[in-house]
Formats: structure tokens, C-alpha cells, sequence
């Protein structure tokens, strides 16, 4: 084996052996003021109500209900936090755009998250999750904008993309891409991933322990 493939096998245990370790739920509240103490480095899993967050939580840390899978869409509302391993925090936020929620909540929801990206020093990168049917929608804009503006590392990552055909699946995968370039505060490569299928967890993981504390 080559050095270059010798590391890349190397990267790839450790990632994998980081998401199969300990991963314990340690605080959820819908409170700005109340959020856990910044010992860690972040990352924050955002996105579309129903989009299949707590499903790529889950697949990532191989576990079956660490993040609740919701069949009333639009249930999590706080913001739901786990320690991998005692190097990596990752905050679940309350999914936004739930249609039947009401316009006091969906300010709420939002001021909530917004406060959130916008504040947490700790925080590394940003996963936006978009569901690879419907593509970049104008909510995710605004936290694309807001992350922007707030200089935090975001990577768009594709859910459910089991539900495209490989030809859909690259369409979008092009036009997510020209979008994420518009962006300064994006990451270049989108994963395309599918919870139910297990695909492209291994690329996620790779990323996001990289930034984990050593
Ligand atoms: P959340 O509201 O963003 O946390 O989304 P959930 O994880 O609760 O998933 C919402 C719905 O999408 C559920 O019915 C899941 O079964 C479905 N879902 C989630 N991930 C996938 C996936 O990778 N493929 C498919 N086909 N469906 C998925």
C-alpha cells in the first residue's frame, strides 16, 4: 500500500471508531440562556422540519433512538445536545418550516436557532441539511445568509438521496453545488447521504472528526 493510502485507511478508523464510541445525551433546552457549557468543539445539525435529521443523527452514531425520529413533524423544539466521546458536541436543533406550526412559534423556533448560530463560539461547522427531493428552499437561504454573516463553517449535506435516481441525484448535486458557491461561508463539497441506506456516513464522519478535540 502506498503512504497516501496507508493515511487515508488510518483517517477512516479513527472516524469510524469516534462514531462507534460513547455518545450520551447531555442537555436539551429551548432556552437561549441555558445552553451547556462550550468544553467542546460543535457541530449543529440544522435544517427543513421532516427533513431526516434525527434519522442521519442516528445512522451516524449507529444508534437507533438517540435523536427522537419524529412522526409528528415539527415536535423537537429545543435544541438537543450529545457528547461523542468526550471530543466532539453535537446540538440538535428544532427543524424549521414546519407548515402546521403556528406563526408565533415559527418566530420563536427561529429566533431560537438564529441565536444559537449567530452566538456560539464553540461552534465549528454547520451541517444544513437539504432534502435531496426538493433542494435549496428560501428558509434554508436565510440561515445560509445568517451563517454568512456570522463567518460559521457550513457543509450542505443531501438527505433521502435513495428517493433520486443516480441522474436526479447528480442534477442536484450540480445545482446545490452552484448555490453552496455563492455562499462565502460554505464548505465546497455537498454530501449526497441516505440514513436509510447508510450511504455517505463514512465522507461525514471523516469531516466532522477532524475537527474533533484530540
Ligand atoms: P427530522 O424531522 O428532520 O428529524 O426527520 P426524521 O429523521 O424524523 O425523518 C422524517 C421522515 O423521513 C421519516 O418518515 C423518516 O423515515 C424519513 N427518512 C429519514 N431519512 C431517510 C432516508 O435516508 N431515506 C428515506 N427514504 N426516508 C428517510
Amino acid at each position: 500500500m502506498t503512504r497516501e493510502k496507508d493515511d487515508a485507511t488510518e483517517k477512516l478508523a479513527v472516524a469510524r471508531k469516534l462514531f462507534a464510541g460513547p455518545c450520551d445525551f447531555v442537555w436539551g433546552t429551548g432556552d437561549i440562556e441555558s445552553l451547556p457549557p462550550q468544553s467542546l468543539p460543535e457541530i449543529a445539525f440544522v435544517g427543513r422540519s421532516n427533513v431526516g435529521k434525527s434519522s442521519l443523527i442516528n445512522a451516524l452514531t449507529n444508534r437507533k433512538t438517540l435523536a427522537r425520529v419524529s412522526h409528528t413533524p415539527g415536535r423537537t423544539r429545543e435544541i438537543n445536545f450529545f457528547k461523542l466521546g468526550e471530543r466532539l458536541m453535537l446540538a440538535d436543533l428544532p427543524g424549521y418550516g414546519y407548515a402546521k406550526a403556528s406563526k408565533a412559534m415559527a418566530a420563536e423556533w427561529q429566533r431560537l436557532i438564529f441565536a444559537y448560530l449567530r452566538g456560539r463560539a464553540s461552534l465549528r461547522r454547520v451541517l444544513l441539511l437539504i432534502d435531496a427531493r426538493r433542494g435549496v428552499l428560501d428558509l434554508d437561504r436565510d440561515v445560509m445568509r445568517l451563517l454568512d454573516e456570522a463567518a460559521v463553517s457550513f457543509a450542505l449535506v443531501l438527505t433521502k438521496s435513495d428517493k433520486l435516481t443516480p441522474g436526479e441525484l447528480a442534477a442536484t448535486l450540480a445545482v446545490v453545488g452552484d448555490e453552496a458557491r455563492r455562499h462565502t461561508a460554505a464548505f465546497p463539497e455537498i454530501s449526497a447521504t441516505s440514513a436509510l441506506r447508510g450511504v455517505g456516513l463514512d465522507p461525514l464522519k471523516e469531516q466532522l472528526a477532524a475537527l474533533a478535540e484530540h
